[in-house]
């Protein structure tokens, strides 16, 4: 089992790129769990048709005796899908909430049941705070895709998680495994991205173009790399998978 977290900014593309990398290994015949875990909660909507699956702490507050069913929903697309949801607004830490998703899936013997080859945890990179580091800490992830594009906030909120994964590095913790690059043709990107990597020392993994095709599926609730797996956006998944699977499985 290979369990790897794909951190980023707000918005730059993280679940989308999950998604598809998700679909792309499943297509090899991985067995793949998908756990959003950004308390928007909807990682996995380009799974389900765009609808949203009940998250596990929406579910632990109405119910405390739940089954692995309840949490994990498998998709027509072959991933088994999970969201640990927020807390309430204003209410608790957010952080805290994924770890208490995390722990309930494994009192429920997730892992062991379902088995997966993959798991991918689609992380929040905003605050690299301890609540949201908690993944990189605890045991869960191993391994860490950073999703970034030229923009000067998701650089800097990239550099961020590299900087905490350093911190983490002489205590065995999460390692960062690439950059992925999802795209958005500002002015130099190419540049930007090259200084980063050089002033970073980081090597990307991945390069998603931006693409009208993400953007058709992204309002139908389907996934590119089923949709349009020729196109080079879904070409560009299909790289990222080959990258993915060549990652050593952890011990
Ligand atoms: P995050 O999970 O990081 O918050 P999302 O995956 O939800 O971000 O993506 C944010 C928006 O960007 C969505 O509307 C999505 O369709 C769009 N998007 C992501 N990647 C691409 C791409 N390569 N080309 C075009 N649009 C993209
Ligand atoms: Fe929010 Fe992070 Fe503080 Fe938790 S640790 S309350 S997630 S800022
Ligand atoms: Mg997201």
């Amino acid at each position: 089992m290979r369990r790897i977290a794909i951190y980023g900014k707000g918005g730059i593309g993280k679940s989308t790129t999950t998604s598809n990398l998700s679909a792309a290994l499943v297509s090899r015949g991985y067995a793949v769990m998908q756990i959003g875990c950004d308390p928007k909660a909807d990682s996995t909507r380009l799974h389900t048709g765009g609808k949203r699956i009940p998250t596990v702490l929406d579910q632990l507050r109405a119910n405390q005796d739940l089954a692995l069913e309840d949490l994990v929903k498998q998709s027509e697309s072959g991933v088994y899908c999970v969201e640990s949801g927020g807390p309430l607004p204003g209410v608790g830490c957010a952080g805290r909430g994924v770890i208490t998703a995390f722990e309930q899936l494994d009192e429920l013997g997730a892992y062991e049941i379902i088995r997966p080859d993959f798991v991918l945890y689609d992380v929040l990179g905003d605050v690299v705070c301890g609540g949201f580091a908690m993944p990189l800490r605890g045991g869960y992830a191993q391994q860490v895709l950073v999703v970034t594009s030229g923009e000067m906030m998701s650089l800097y909120a990239a550099s961020n998680i590299m900087t905490a994964l350093k911190n983490f590095k002489s205590r065995n913790y999460a390692q960062f495994a690439g950059l992925v690059v999802n795209r958005r043709d500002v002015a130099d990107e190419e540049a930007i991205i090259r200084r980063f990597c050089e002033e970073e020392q980081a090597n990307v993994v991945g390069d998603i173009p931006r693409s009208p095709e993400v953007q058709i599926c992204d309002e139908q609730g389907k996934l590119c790399a089923r949709r349009f797996p020729k196109s080079p956006a879904s070409l560009a998944y299909q790289r990222l998978a080959d990258y993915v699977e060549s990652l050593p499985e952890a011990k």
